[in-house]
């Protein structure tokens, strides 16, 4: 089906159209709805189909703009990717009042502990940082309803093991889970039985 079915924010199909999208790539018109609908969506997909503006258009979708707090947290196994991912939110989000902060190594701290003061609504970061942040209060994550891992298969292969399951016991148990990873090895699926719930998958 078409972006316009999918009941998005006007704002947000101005976003999607804008950046010159027309129709939705298959894990778009297949996980969008279930995501928009606090599902918790496992998707095996690969770079190049389209599950970047997957994610950040439904996590735009399930931003309440007038709440200040951080409602969303996507994790990315690189600074370049978590940067990258930012970038593909705040065009989408373009003509939404949200507020997007990428929490990445290698940058000052005092940079995040700003964005967090200010109460960034969407944080997009890579493990360590993160859990550094919330570890010393300065990210409150009691109003994350969303935590989104791209690449996870990276991110677990790559030491965040620990971090990213410290980072799962400092949310609410509520939050919605969106897992995506090229390859589904024995880490990625310990994390899937470990903390989500009866999930819609989907391979692309
Ligand atoms: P990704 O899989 O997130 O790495 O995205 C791959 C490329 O597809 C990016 O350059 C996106 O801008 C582009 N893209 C994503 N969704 C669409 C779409 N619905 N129509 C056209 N291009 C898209």
């Amino acid at each position: 089906y078409s972006f316009e079915e999918l009941n998005l924010k006007p704002e947000i199909l101005r976003g999607i159209f804008g950046n010159g999208f027309e129709t939705p790539s298959s894990i778009q018109q297949r996980a969008i709805m279930p995501i928009i609908e606090a599902r918790d969506v496992l998707a095996q997909a690969q770079s190049g189909t389209g599950k970047t503006a997957t994610f950040a258009i439904s996590a735009l979708q399930r931003i309440d703009a007038e709440e200040k707090a951080t409602q969303a947290l996507i994790l990315a196994p690189t600074r370049e990717l978590a940067l990258q991912i930012q970038k593909v939110v705040m065009v989408l989000g373009l003509h939404l009042n949200v507020t997007v902060h990428a929490s990445i190594g290698g940058t000052p701290t005092r940079n995040d502990i700003e964005a967090f003061k200010s109460g960034v609504q969407i944080v997009v970061g890579t493990p360590g940082r993160v859990y550094d942040m919330i570890h010393r209060r300065f990210f409150r994550t009691d109003k994350v309803k969303m935590f989104i891992l791209d690449e996870a298969d990276e991110m677990l292969s790559s030491g965040f093991k620990e971090q990213i399951y410290n980072i799962f016991t400092l949310l609410p148990e509520t939050t919605q889970v969106v897992l995506l990873s090229a390859t589904m090895p024995a880490d990625v699926l310990e994390v899937t039985t470990k903390f989500m719930r009866n999930p819609v998958r989907i391979l692309v």
